[in-house]
């Protein structure tokens, strides 16, 4: 067991208990580390009830990604209840599109979809760091969660597979600017879960079902596989990864051909 006690984690992403960011929070709760939660309004009323679950949660408080005031907002709140608090961990596990990002033919998918997506699901990775910096302790880590389809086509994963190919840039260049304070910013990669934000993918069942068959493992990855890799990028054991993209995905993204063409 990894031990994070007395360190604190901000965990954007929390909205249901099928969200990777809840096992994460759980996960590093084990490990003795406080938690700061920031959640969506429109999911106020299922992370009140699973605040109450878990005691390491110092406290929570809204944040919209999308707008500039309400990130302020957030640290200002926190800050304001804990004047001078740090943070050694930032955990960025938030995604959305529009559904006219996945419906839509690719080519014809107006601007306003895709800058939301864009915003969100990629930009707000450099607007929640920023926000953060003069609170961090040294040597902090930031990870985010991203999806293979930033670099190899998955079928109606549509703009977000955009939204992922540039958070992962980000991941490299913030890695770049902030290491030389030796903070680290890298992203998990992982394997498709079933989660609200995943139950917005057409035909998300028959890509589980299609990497069960054929990842090395011959299984899906489900939270609590994420959430240890998570951990263990949060704790002095990762001290020397940054800018990485880290798959969790059952060995799926090291496959071209499956073995099943042999069945
Ligand atoms: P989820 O729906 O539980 O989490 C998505 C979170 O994003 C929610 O908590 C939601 O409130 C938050 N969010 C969306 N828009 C926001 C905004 N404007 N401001 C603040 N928060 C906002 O689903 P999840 O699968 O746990 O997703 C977490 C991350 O993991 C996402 O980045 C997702 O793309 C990524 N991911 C998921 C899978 C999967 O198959 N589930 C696979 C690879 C990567």
């Amino acid at each position: 067991m990894l031990n994070l006690k007395g360190k604190t984690a901000l965990v954007f992403g929390v909205a249901s208990e099928d969200s990777i960011a809840w096992s994460i929070c759980q996960h590093l709760a084990e490990a003795g580390c406080n938690l700061i939660l920031g959640y969506q309004k429109r999911f106020m009323s299922r992370v009140f009830q699973l605040k109450n679950q878990l005691s390491a949660i110092q406290s929570f408080y809204p944040i919209d990604v999308a707008e500039e005031e309400t990130t302020a907002e957030f640290f200002h709140e926190w800050q304001k209840e804990m004047p001078g608090a740090k943070a050694d961990i930032i955990i960025h596990a938030i995604g959305f599109a529009p559904r006219e990002c996945f419906d839509r033919h690719m080519l014809f998918v107006e601007d306003g979809p895709i800058n939301t997506a864009m915003t969100i699901s990629a930009h707000s990775l450099q607007r929640v760091m920023r926000h953060a910096m003069p609170h961090l302790s040294p040597n902090s880590s930031t990870i985010t969660l991203t999806y293979a389809a930033s670099t190899r086509h998955v079928p109606n994963y549509g703009i977000m597979s955009i939204a992922k190919a540039a958070l992962e840039a980000w991941v490299r260049e913030l890695a770049v600017r902030v290491g030389e304070d030796g903070h680290r910013v890298n992203a998990i990669s992982s394997g498709p879960i079933r989660t609200l934000a995943a139950s917005g993918i057409p035909g998300f069942s028959d890509i589980l079902e299609h990497v069960e068959r054929n990842s090395p493992l011959r299984r899906n990855v489900n939270q609590d596989d994420v959430a240890g890799c998570a951990v263990w990028l949060a704790s002095p054991l990762g001290a020397g990864v940054t800018g990485q993209i880290i798959h969790v995905d059952c060995g799926y993204s090291s496959t071209m051909v499956p073995d099943s063409i042999n069945d």
